[in-house]
């Protein structure tokens, strides 16, 4: 069987994945320092239990490219009636990848990123 595939092993290439950007906000009860003050004495913030900010997850998005992974194996899926699908594993960590969502350069990874976030 001959496989046409994208990469090869050792290629390094930038993957990219869904996920969630998670930033902080400044508490809304301690304004950000963490202590209330009741009756003359400091208490940890009942809100953000003195974290002084809390967690604000966005909504889901592709994002990633900036590192590089370095491919170590190719994994070929054909089934009857369906295209074939191409993964790739990682080398150090053995995470596998698929061949849509693994670009050579970083402007392309950015690029794709960019595209799929305006569908
Ligand atoms: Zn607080």
């Amino acid at each position: 069987m001959n496989i046409k595939t994208k990469f090869s092993n050792g290629n390094k290439v930038h993957a990219i994945f869904q996920g969630r950007e998670t930033g902080k906000i400044r508490c809304r009860v301690c304004y950000g320092c963490g202590e209330i003050e009741l009756d003359g004495s400091k208490y940890n913030c009942p809100k953000c239990l003195g974290h002084c900010s809390a967690r604000k997850d966005g909504p889901l998005k592709w994002m990633g490219g900036k590192s590089q992974i370095t491919i170590g194996g190719i994994v070929a899926i054909k089934t009857a009636n369906k295209p074939q699908e191409v993964s790739y594993v990682q080398t150090t960590v053995g995470s596998s990848f698929k061949e849509r969502n693994l670009f050579l350069t970083l402007d392309e990874a950015e690029a794709e990123c960019e595209r799929r976030n305006k569908e």
